[in-house]
């Protein structure tokens, strides 16, 4: 994977934010909590596994000259990815052991109701990341689009045409075949034989204020001969993408931000593909509207380092509950959260010199609420 290019600034002694976390605690302080300070496991679902496999295709095909990088070779990518990610990680093929999705307000399903009213524990997997219980297919009437919506809301869509009984090897192909059907999406989008990138999978950084380091992973960076930046973030989920598109321009902002803090240019265009609709969401930043985003930061940054000191990190219940895979523990949900671990006050995420910590190990790539 390559490192960033820019200038890599010398860890400082205070906070540090990648755009997930700062989204987090924005989208609730609570979840920011769990994640971050607690630091609770969560399984990684199909949708996000087969968005890391996804991304990973993508970076390799632009390693191919560029008339080679057609449908083709890129579906030719998806097996020997996947077997590198299994080399990397065996326990990915765990999702293929899973219980299925089922649907939504049936025993033991995730048909609980939210404080904000969104159907609730559709990702509810407890504080130690174990699956929701299995139920009984036959004790069920299931309806097809209560199904998929809950498969959307598990991250389990890839898995979702693929009976439960069917042999772990049906149940691979489909998965794989569904990760080439995203491929396609991209296909429709962009031409990679009219493209050279940049950086692919580069990791930037910068700090702003007195000590507040930034950094965060980017996709695909394409620089244009007169030297104009846009940034690539695919986005291959199966969760809708209304829901998120507030926390992907977090996301892309976060990025223009340190580019131009660390090169000196605002990036021209912004830009989320989503695979799986096959469209395109271009966005124009201006330096004013980055400065006030810093300004966001810094401020975002001093009410985490409060939060800490006073040990209160609130619910915000709102329709991304349906995606938060710590229901169990969140009294919005009628759950208690665990004791507050004892930390150092000053350090939300230790500065390590080439770890972004969203990205550790290759799983929470393309995360709805990561
Ligand atoms: S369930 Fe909702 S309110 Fe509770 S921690 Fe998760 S995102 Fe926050």
């Amino acid at each position: 994977m390559a490192l960033g290019r820019g200038r890599r600034p010398e860890a400082p002694a205070g906070p540090s934010l990648s755009p997930s976390r700062a989204a987090d605690f924005k989208t609730c302080p609570l979840l920011f909590r769990f994640r971050t300070i607690d630091k609770l496991p969560e399984l990684p679902s199909a949708d996000q596994i087969r968005g890391t496999l996804v991304h990973a295709v993508l970076e390799r095909l632009f390693d191919l000259p560029a008339a080679g990088r057609t449908p083709e070779a890129a579906a030719a990518l998806v097996a020997p990815e996947w077997d590198k990610l299994l080399t990397q990680d065996p326990s990915l093929a765990e999702i293929f052991t899973t219980p299925p999705p089922v649907a939504a307000g049936t025993a033991g399903a995730a048909g609980e109701t939210g404080a904000a009213g969104e159907t609730g524990a559709a990702g509810e997997t407890g504080a130690a990341g174990a699956l929701p219980p299995a139920v009984d297919p036959a004790a069920v009437a299931v309806d097809p689009a209560a199904v998929a919506a809950e498969a959307d809301a598990t991250g389990q869509a890839a898995l979702i045409d693929v009976p439960a009984d069917d042999a772990e090897a049906a149940r691979v192909a489909a998965f794989l075949s569904s990760a080439t059907a995203l491929l396609s999406g991209y296909f429709a989008v962009e031409d990679p034989q009219r493209l050279q990138p940049a950086e692919r999978e580069t990791l930037i950084s910068t700090v702003i204020g007195d000590d507040l380091l930034l950094r965060g992973y980017i996709d695909r960076l394409d620089v244009s001969p007169a030297g104009d930046m846009r940034v690539v973030d695919y986005k291959t989920g199966g969760a809708p993408r209304e829901a998120f598109e507030g926390r992907a321009l977090f996301q892309l902002k976060f990025y223009a931000l340190v580019l131009w803090r660390t090169r000196g240019i605002v990036p021209r265009v912004l830009r989320l593909l989503y695979l799986k609709d096959a469209e395109v969401c271009d966005y124009s930043p201006e330096a004013g509207e980055l400065e006030r985003f810093e300004r966001t930061l810094t401020a975002l940054s001093a009410a985490i380092e409060r939060a800490k000191r006073e040990r209160d990190f609130r619910p915000k219940p709102s329709r991304l509950c349906g995606w938060c895979r710590h229901q169990q523990l969140c009294p919005e949900f009628g759950g208690t959260p665990p004791p507050f671990p004892e930390l150092p006050l000053t350090i939300v995420q230790p500065a390590t010199p080439d770890v972004e910590p969203d990205r550790v190990g290759a799983l929470l790539r393309d995360d709805p609420l990561g």
